[in-house]
């Protein structure tokens, strides 16, 4: 079916002291409500439509109503559905129907008809719409409200638009998302050539405090796999669901990155390869030369050296695979860093640091079994290391701004949406995309504009 809209736009324009500016200011505060009114003529002469249609059945055949005229049964306990499709109209509902759509609110008179068959009052092009009985909004609007969660701009967008939604209201449409339930296919690790784990805390409900677990996968391509978030969930059981989402049981030499967890030494062992993270090292060292009676002042210098020294440059290319080609850089700084840290080890010692000696100890036998094995294999460059960094830092203070204060379903659900959206834009798309059940059934195009003949020449 195609039809037209004829907008007419009235505008006032002072010749000669006009600027770009104010034109474009006033048609950005025209948009909204110019959308709102297309949207409400568009739904107006649709309800027209199939009240036509469901009521002139001798015109109509049973074909042209299909999908149209679905209600329930009249003064019947159970709700069934009633299989007449002839109807009477009865005029406009006394309350225009209100919802929340991205442009803003909607009123929308709607109109009631009379089953013919079992008499029942009820509004067709609700149900044509698939806007359930109780709905006050619909997805374009919860995507967005969503989106600026995600983005911490939820604010900005709720009062500019004075759309009317609580922070109350947001928690509700991220505790109802069912983004839980997707994407939970099986993961190849063929495809994976890391699998890292961290936790944040978070504050929620009356500020306890709870822990935001996550798993994530790095492609081979150098892509972030969300394989889970988890909101204070023991690690074992952690474990359990993200073994079921990967495919192989045999083990594959991938290695696992983790910060030392104490619950973590053991986790995935059967398919990965455990390896401790270092980028914590500089702040552990501080404690333990702390430990040792030395103030701030004295420590720093040590610190800024572990940094420099653990920060060893590697090529280019943040998670590819290390090239041969480029191994033989890495190496000889890796040779010289080793010798600098073992001399710092010593110099400690010498000084009685004993708990600065033997962090350190420890931190470098990490750091450069780590070295040694990717110049060994070359499976990962360690900034997937930074990575892992880069993406808890991002989701923890995502989640410390927006979820103060909630539950455990909306953090684990609102981390899950960060990650998808921020590292796996493409799912993220085709999340909404299946969600809002865009098919192809619309589609409209600007036909023409142009300017009316001036009345006062
Ligand atoms: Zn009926």
């Amino acid at each position: 079916m195609e039809r037209e809209i004829t907008i007419a736009l009235q505008f006032k324009l002072a010749i000669g002291d006009v600027t770009l500016n104010e034109i474009v200011f006033r048609l950005k505060e025209l948009r909204d409500d110019l959308m709102l009114r297309i949207l409400e003529e568009i739904l107006r002469g649709y309800d027209d439509l199939i009240c036509k249609r469901l009521s002139q059945t001798r015109i109509y055949p049973s074909k042209a109503r299909r999908g149209l005229g679905r209600h329930f049964k009249r003064d019947e306990a159970e709700a069934r559905l009633c299989r007449g499709r002839k109807v009477r109209k009865r005029g406009y509902r006394r309350n225009p129907r209100q919802l929340s759509t991205v442009f803003g609110k909607l009123k929308l008179p709607i109109r009631v008809v009379e089953c013919c068959k079992c008499g029942a009052f009820y509004s067709p092009l609700l149900s044509a719409l698939k806007v359930g009985r109780y709905a006050r909004r619909e997805s374009n609007f919860e995507h967005e409200v969503i989106e600026a969660v995600i983005d911490t701009n939820y604010r900005r967008l709720i009062n500019g638009r004075s759309i009317d939604i609580s922070v109350g209201g947001v928690h509700n449409l991220v505790v109802g998302s069912d983004v839980d339930h997707v994407y939970q296919e099986p993961v190849s690790l063929e495809d994976v050539s890391a699998i890292l784990a961290d936790e944040t805390g978070v504050k929620q409900y009356k500020g306890r405090k709870g822990e935001l677990r996550a798993v994530i996968g790095v492609t081979t391509a150098g892509r972030v796999e969300p394989l889970g978030t988890f909101t204070n969930t023991e690690w074992s059981d952690i474990e359990r669901t993200i073994k079921e989402r990967i495919k192989q049981a045999e083990p594959y030499n991938i290695p696992f990155v983790y910060d030392g967890e104490p619950g973590l030494d053991d986790f995935l062992a059967d398919v990965a390869e455990s390896q401790r993270c270092t980028w914590h090292g500089p702040r552990g060292l501080y404690h333990a030369l702390w430990e040792d009676g030395l103030k701030k002042k004295d420590s720093q210098p040590a610190i800024d050296k572990i940094k420099h020294l653990i920060g060893i440059e590697l090529p280019e290319g943040d998670f590819e695979l290390l090239k041969e080609e480029d191994k033989e850089p890495v190496k000889i700084q890796y040779d010289a860093s080793k010798a600098q840290i073992r001399e710092l080890i010593e110099t400690f010692r010498q000084k009685g640091y004993l708990h600065g000696a033997s962090y350190l100890e420890n931190l470098s036998d990490r750091l450069f079994t780590h070295i040694e094995m990717w110049l060994k294999s070359g499976v990962i460059a360690p900034k997937t290391i930074s990575l892992l960094e880069r993406v808890f830092r991002e989701v923890g203070r995502r989640i410390k701004r927006i979820a103060w204060g909630w539950c455990d379903k909306a953090v684990t659900n609102l981390s899950k949406m960060i990650l998808l959206k921020q590292y796996s834009r493409s799912k993220w798309e085709e999340y909404w995309k299946h969600k809002l059940g865009i098919e192809d059934h619309f589609d409209i195009k600007i036909a023409s504009v142009q300017l009316s003949p001036c009345k006062h020449f």
